[in-house]
């Protein structure tokens, strides 16, 4: 059963199950996608419900965020832990490796995925990359039949939210791919372009201040964080 924050379903696993459950999927019939949404979707999701739909429908919700676990807590329905995205995509693709299967990443500025495939196919040696699309396409087609050709088991969608996670719900199945995920700015990072935030930030869960002091012009879409918060004890406000 999932855990409700705000008319978003997480999945509450760990990391160590939610990628055992990628393998699985992966190793089924598709389509199958994933989503990793930080409080900022969710409260997407809230106002747009075509993004609900599209989150809530995928085979995993993953709680990337530490604000999705203080909300779930808040909400006396706590989560097991975060799932950050970009973990979820590196325990991934090092068992993609041990068993040889191909990965498709789509998604960031042209050039972009061409170089974070170059470094991922020098950290995961046993993995094929089956292809590389940018992400400022018009039309859909030509980008699906790529992902087609290529006979990809999975495909990383990087387009940012809620776009991404409408276009695996839309185009999944045609790509033939197994597995979807959709990961927002983890090419750029895979690529060397972006630095993750320093280990010390990553346990405190403290990443989206690293990324702001970066690039000051996310305040705007930060600001969705209190406005979460604030939400959130809304919601709690109402229960018995
Ligand atoms: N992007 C894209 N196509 C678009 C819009 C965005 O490929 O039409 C890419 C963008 O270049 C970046 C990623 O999507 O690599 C979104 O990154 P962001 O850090 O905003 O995503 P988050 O992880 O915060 O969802």
């Amino acid at each position: 059963m999932r855990i409700n924050v705000l008319g978003v379903g997480f999945d509450n696993i760990t990391m160590d199950q939610a990628v055992a459950e990628g393998i699985r999927l992966m190793s089924t019939e598709g389509p199958h996608y994933v989503a990793t949404p930080n409080p900022e979707i969710v409260e997407i999701c809230r106002e747009d419900p075509e993004a609900r739909e599209a989150v809530n429908g995928a085979d995993l919700v993953l709680a990337d965020g530490i604000g999705v676990i203080y909300g779930a807590k808040m909400l006396k329905t706590p989560l097991k832990g975060r799932v950050t995205g970009i973990g979820f995509a590196q325990g991934l693709m090092a068992r993609m490796a041990e068993s040889g299967k191909s990965l498709f990443l789509l998604g960031a500025r042209p050039g972009v995925a061409e170089k974070a495939a170059e470094n991922l196919q020098r950290q995961y040696p046993g993995l094929k990359i089956a292809g590389v699309h940018d992400g400022y396409f018009q039309e859909d087609g030509p980008v699906i039949e790529a992902i087609r050709s290529s006979g990809a088991d999975a495909a990383f969608v990087c387009l940012g939210a809620p776009k991404q996670e409408k276009w695996m719900r839309k185009n999944g199945a045609a790509t033939g791919a197994r597995l979807l995920v959709g990961l927002g700015g983890c090419l750029d990072v895979f690529s060397g372009e972006v630095q993750r935030a320093p280990e010390a930030f990553q346990r405190l869960g403290l990443e989206w201040l690293h990324r702001l002091a970066k690039n000051p012009s996310r305040i705007g879409r930060m600001m969705k964080l209190p406005l979460f918060l604030v939400h959130v004890a809304g919601e709690k406000g109402k229960k018995p």
